[in-house]
Order: C-alpha cells, then sequence, then structure tokens
C-alpha cells in the first residue's frame, strides 16, 4: 500500500521531472509555480489558512490555541537544484503539512491541550541555485537580510528575484501574522553517516563552519595563435592552479575539511582569445571555524604566490564566513526522547550542508531532523530514501511538534 506522504512526493516529483529521474525546480520559474500551486491547494484543502509573503514564503496555518498568538513553524523548501533529487526539501515540507494534519486532528480529540499554533513554510529560494545567496526567504523572515535586497537579486540573465517571483504570482502581502517560538524541519541527510552507522533518526545539535571565497583571475586577452607564450597572460591558466592548489592543500592538510571549487565563469569564452577574466567560487567547510577560516587564508597567500608568475592578477571578490551554531538544545533534547520512545535508533551530529533551520535559528529556537540518505548522496537525480525511513522520520516530527504546541 502506498502511503499519503509517499504518493504526495510522487506526485509533486512530476513537477520539473528530469529524464533521470531528479527534478529541476529552480526559484521562480514556472516549475516553482506548479509546486507552490500544488501545495497551496494541499494547504487550502486541509482547512489551513494560506499565507503568502512580499518574499514569497508560503504558509498554512493551523489555529489550534486561537487565544494565543504564538506558533510552532514546522517547514522547508520546494525548490531544487539543476541536478536536484525528488527528496531534498520537498520531504521536510510534505512531512510538515502532514505532521500539522495528524496534531490538529489529535487536538480536536484532545480539547485544550495545545497551547500554541502551528504553521506550515515552504521557504523561497533555499537553494541559491537561481538566486545567491541560498537560505533567501528564511533570511528575510529572520531579519537578518532585507527585504529589498532580496528582491533586488539577479539570476545569471538580469532577472530579479522580485520580478520572477510576480511572474508566477508569489509576491504576497500576508505575512505570518503569529509569532514563531519554534522551527523545526525534517530532511533528508544528504550525507553518508546514519547509513553507514546503520542509524535510523539523525538528532542536528549544530552546523560545521563555511568560508566562502570567489576570486577573480585577471589576465589579458590576446590572440590565441599568433601571440608567444611568454607575452600571454592567462587567466584560465592560472584559475586552474589555483584549483589544483585548493585540492592538494585540502589533502595534505589532513583537517577533515571538505572544500570545493564548484562554479566557473570565463571572459571572454571565445576559443580564440585568451582567456582574460576567470572567477571561480572556493569553499571550505570544517567542524571549527578557525580551521575553516586558516584553511582559506592560506590558500589565499599561496594563490597568489602561484600565479604571480603567470602576470595574473588575483582579486578576492567575495570572502564570507559562516561560523559555526548550536540549535536549539530543548528541541534535540526532546527530538531524541521522542526518537527513543517510538523506538527508533537516534545520533546527535551535526549538518555540513546549509539549511533554512541555520537561517531561522537566529531568529527562534530551531531543530533539525535527518533521516538517513542512500550511498549519502543528494543534489543529484538518483538521491534516495527508502518510503521506511520517511515514514520513521514523519512519525519522529509528528510527535515533536505534538509536544511542542502541547508542553508548558
Ligand atoms: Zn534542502
Amino acid at each position: 500500500m502506498t502511503s499519503t506522504l509517499n504518493s504526495l512526493l510522487e506526485t509533486f516529483a512530476r513537477i520539473g521531472a528530469t529524464p533521470d529521474g531528479g527534478v529541476c525546480r529552480l526559484t521562480g520559474t514556472s516549475e516553482d509555480g506548479q509546486a507552490r500551486a500544488l501545495l497551496a491547494a494541499e494547504i487550502s484543502g486541509r482547512q489551513l489558512a494560506l499565507h503568502v509573503d512580499p518574499i514569497g514564503n508560503m504558509f498554512g496555518i493551523a489555529s489550534l490555541a486561537p487565544s494565543s498568538k504564538d506558533a510552532v513553524v514546522v517547514g522547508s523548501h520546494l525548490d531544487s537544484q539543476p541536478t536536484g533529487g525528488r527528496f531534498d526539501g520537498v520531504y521536510g515540507v510534505l512531512a510538515g503539512l502532514l505532521a500539522i494534519e495528524a496534531v490538529a486532528a489529535r487536538a480536536a480529540v484532545e480539547p485544550g491541550k495545545a497551547r500554541r499554533n502551528l504553521a506550515l513554510a515552504n521557504w523561497t529560494n533555499e537553494e541559491g541555485a537561481r538566486f545567491q545567496p541560498s537560505l533567501t526567504g528564511s533570511s528575510v523572515f529572520a531579519g537578518t537580510l532585507a527585504l529589498d535586497d532580496a528582491l533586488a537579486l539577479a539570476d545569471g540573465t538580469g532577472v530579479t528575484l522580485g520580478e520572477a517571483l510576480t511572474a508566477i504570482g508569489y509576491r504576497g502581502t500576508a505575512d505570518l501574522t503569529l509569532e514563531p517560538r519554534r522551527y523545526v524541519e525534517l530532511h533528508v541527510e544528504q550525507g553518508p553517516l546514519l547509513e553507514e552507522e546503520g542509524v535510523e533518526i539523525g538528532v542536528v545539535t549544530g552546523c560545521w563552519a563555511a568560508r566562502k571565497l570567489s576570486l577573480v583571475f585577471h589576465g589579458e586577452p590576446s590572440h590565441t595563435g599568433p601571440t608567444r607564450m611568454a607575452r600571454r597572460r592567462d587567466a584560465l591558466r592560472a584559475a586552474a592552479r589555483a584549483i589544483e592548489l585548493h585540492h592538494c592543500l585540502i589533502e595534505l592538510s589532513r583537517t577533515g575539511a571538505h572544500a570545493s571549487a564548484a562554479r566557473i565563469t570565463v571572459s571572454p569564452n571565445s576559443p580564440n582569445v585568451t582567456p582574460s577574466r576567470v572567477q571561480v567560487w572556493f569553499e571550505f567547510r570544517h567542524e571549527d571555524a578557525a580551521i575553516a577560516r586558516g584553511l582559506g587564508d592560506r590558500f589565499l597567500a599561496e594563490t597568489r604566490a602561484a600565479v604571480a608568475s603567470l602576470g595574473v592578477d588575483v582579486e578576492v571578490a567575495a570572502d564570507e564566513q559562516r561560523g559555526t551554531a548550536a540549535l536549539d538544545p530543548h528541541g534535540a533534547a526532546l527530538t531524541a526522547s521522542v526518537a527513543r520512545d517510538l523506538g527508533f535508533s537516534l545520533m546527535e551530529m551535526k549538518t555540513i550542508a546549509g539549511h533554512d533551520a541555520l537561517a531561522l535559528n537566529k531568529c527562534v529556537p530551531a531543530s533539525l531532523i535527518f533521516v538517513p540518505s542512500r550511498d549519502g548522496l543528494s543534489h543529484n537525480p538518483a538521491e534516495f530514501t527508502d518510503e521506511t525511513s520517511l515514514d520513521k522520520g514523519l512519525a519522529v516530527l509528528t510527535e515533536v511538534i505534538w509536544r511542542l504546541v502541547t508542553e508548558e
């Protein structure tokens, strides 16, 4: 028998489906609009009040305690990477919807128990694939990113997030009027630890630090034929040297850091012109913020030295340092006790990936719960979590939010 959760996940996976079994649902595209419309119908169909705020965050409110202004917010995101899987984000939104439905039904047969309301959230542009930075909607909600700045973010073709949201009809005016008191997010792990340890539920207690460096290599355009080799100032060659240096530095440091150089732009990008401007996005992640910062410093110094002989200048276009953070200890303890009560194995862990819960944690105590990812694979069409594991996560989420809305 197919569960409601599974059939909802299958329905959503058809929106923006890619031939290889994944999804591509970039923020503000028609696919995003279709997924939002379907979610709006699911919200309204469950008698939840639909709100869409000015950055396009969608809320579905269950008034369990009408005399209270307080809400427990549960959510995640419907947008995806270009090579997205069927579970990243959408699992947390749909499980949140079903958990709220179950808690509302229980509150109806146990009147007077609920002391707070519940709100489902679909946060705009979590992935940051089309518009950077990521975690846009949740950061605006948390007050760490100005609404006007967020609406002005432009994609690679100059279309702004505000224009894209207007085009799909999700630049709203209805803020969440309730006061968020706790935030809970259920997500697939996107890494290998739970599967390797054979554990069913991950209780996330905090996050790794990250340093994101975007470097521009400035050379000089010249003809790729007649220009003497010694005369060339090749920005792409300098970038290639920096990328390899970056990987070697991580291997040799033996710090356990994770690092990537995953995006590059080349100008003028003609086969017959020596590249004169190349931008590369580098990142370093580590559990210890000082190590992430130190690796970045060393990388910058070594890169400058390594490319100097090529006649190429290095400009630091962006240097973003995200520190470690601790998530809500009360929520983590509650999640652990719920998992134990339901008979599931659990482990405490840190998240290496960014999540809306981390953005929300700046304004409200936030919790993050993981279920295993097969092979630790994510941002990949083959991303997979089996139905039993998904259902266990839903069971934990449901009981956690029941306790959060009813506790003293
Ligand atoms: Zn996600």
